[in-house]
């Protein structure tokens, strides 16, 4: 797959070169079209494969084609797609990529991270917020607020699962991923990005992902 096959609508193609990216990179040859496709996804990817882009860009390209993002947007609107990532760095930078491939389009990403205010949080996200990317405590916290609905979630990101298994967040995924309103697995696209593959990431999977997940190496 090259960037123009992965036919992405003009504005994301245009993000795209302006960031630089001419080529692919393995994860983003290989992961995008199966995201694209729908299917539940375990990747095995390293930082620096540049897996970000990997999840980002299908993820818009499928908000922007569902229409959601460009006709339904309003204030109040809950998000569809939720990306969960172990530590504030890493959360924003996969939020200041959102951002920037989401330049132009109506698709507003909110990031939530422990060190915000738990109130300046919510409201940006009552503001209206398509992708909302956060570490799993903080999300827990306004999730369990009762102010923000997962009604509408489509799609859930885990990046970097073994970091997050490695910092003790296990339980908080798994209240995360269990939270009410949660779509349940049928009812929602999940991609799972780890480093490694040990059992604790595959007990994840097989408990998270569909049953006929794609596995990536
Ligand atoms: P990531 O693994 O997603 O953290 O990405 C690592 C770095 O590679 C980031 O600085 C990205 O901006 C950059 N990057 C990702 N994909 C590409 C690409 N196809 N071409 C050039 N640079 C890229």
């Amino acid at each position: 797959m090259t960037f123009p096959e992965a036919a992405l609508c003009d504005t994301l193609n245009r993000n795209v070169s302006k960031s630089g990216y001419v080529k692919p990179t393995p994860v983003q040859k290989h992961g995008i079209p199966i995201i694209a496709a729908g299917r539940d996804l375990m990747a095995c990817a390293q930082t620096g494969s540049g897996k970000t882009a990997a999840f980002l860009l299908p993820i818009l390209q499928k908000l922007m084609a569902d229409g959601v993002a460009a006709s339904q947007f309003s204030e109040l609107q809950e998000p569809e797609a939720l990306i969960v990532a172990p530590t504030r760095e890493l959360i924003n930078q996969i939020y200041m990529e959102a951002r920037k491939f989401a330049h132009g389009t109506c698709v507003r990403p909110v990031v939530v991270y422990g060190g915000i205010s738990t109130g300046y949080t919510i409201r940006e996200v009552l503001k209206g917020c398509n992708v909302l990317c956060g570490t799993p405590g903080r999300l827990l916290d306004i999730i369990g607020r009762g102010k923000i609905g997962l009604s509408k979630l489509k799609y859930l990101v885990l990046d970097e699962a073994d970091r997050m298994l490695d910092m003790g967040f296990e339980p908080d995924m798994r209240r995360l991923v269990g939270s009410p309103g949660m779509p349940p697995k049928d009812q929602r696209q999940t991609l799972l990005f780890s480093a490694t593959y040990p059992e604790d990431i595959q007990r994840l999977a097989a408990d998270f992902l569909k049953t006929d997940y794609l596995f990536l190496a």
